[in-house]
């Protein structure tokens, strides 16, 4: 298990190795990780793209896992500036990360967890989740996921896949405007859901992350249910 101690920061020129299209609205960039470069499972860089006067530096959570040889973000394409430079990038283009930085971490250290992520707050939950399953840590898990559409659920077959191997998980997937096919869960994230998902919800720690809104919605239900502060770990993703 990695351990609890700070990590120090690097600033490095990161090529580009791979570019994922997650779903119509999500796409993922993956760096070469340098040898020396470790980060906790959730931590966040500071990504730099451009030159000169063009550059443009924004926080990102790495949706990839420390138990992974590259390093990824994933970005909800926006339409804006820094958006579509992150849209343009090619393979072997290369920019500029700066890190780890963040407190909002998991690498096993508890039993039972429960995740809520919304959309693109699912990255440094995807970490932790990826880094729990290929060290095969013993925490059970469960997640909550809430995406606008079916089709487009960032990482839904690398969860499929985690499940597989991992008993230890569950994921709950809930569409909050479904088409008339989608026979699962419908709605968003509520104070039922959990209850239903996750009836020992007193014994788990919760993680939750993404943009202000979703995470400020999420900590109402947990206060909600009488949960104390020191069982929620929260990350918001200020900007959005
Ligand atoms: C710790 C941390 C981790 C993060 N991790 C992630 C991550 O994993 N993935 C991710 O996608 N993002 C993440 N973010 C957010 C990220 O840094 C960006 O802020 C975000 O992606 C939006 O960037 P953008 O350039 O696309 O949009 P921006 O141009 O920065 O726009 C942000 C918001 O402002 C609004 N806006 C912008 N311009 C205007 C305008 N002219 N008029 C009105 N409204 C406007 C937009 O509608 C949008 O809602 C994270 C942030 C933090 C702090």
């Amino acid at each position: 298990m990695l351990s609890r101690k700070r990590m120090p920061s690097f600033e490095f020129e990161a090529p580009v190795t791979q570019i994922i299209q997650r779903t119509k609205y999500a796409k993922s960039v993956r760096f070469r990780r340098p040898d020396q470069f470790d980060y906790l499972p959730g931590q966040w860089i500071l990504l730099t793209l451009g030159r000169g006067d063009e550059r443009k530096t924004k926080p990102f959570s790495l949706s990839s896992s420390p138990s992974e040889d590259f390093l990824e973000v994933t970005k909800r394409l926006t339409g804006h500036e820094f958006s579509n430079a992150l849209d343009n990038l090619t393979v072997g283009e290369v920019a500029f990360i700066r890190g780890p930085n963040g407190n909002f971490t998991f690498h096993g250290e508890y039993d039972k967890v429960c995740m809520l992520a919304g959309g693109i707050g699912i990255t440094p939950q995807r970490s932790m989740i990826r880094y729990t399953t290929d060290r095969g840590l013993k925490t059970n898990i469960i997640l909550l996921y809430s995406n606008r559409y079916e089709d487009a659920i960032p990482f839904a077959d690398d969860f499929d896949d985690m499940q597989r191997h991992n008993q230890k998980l569950k994921v709950f997937i809930t569409i909050s405007r479904p088409s008339q096919e989608w026979k699962g869960q419908t709605g968003r994230i509520t104070k039922q859901l959990i209850e239903s998902k996750a009836p020992d919800y007193q014994q788990r720690v919760f993680y939750t992350s993404g943009p202000p809104l979703m995470v400020d919605a999420m900590q109402k239900i947990l206060s909600d249910l009488g949960l104390p502060e020191t069982q929620i770990k929260q990350e918001n993703f200020l900007g959005y």
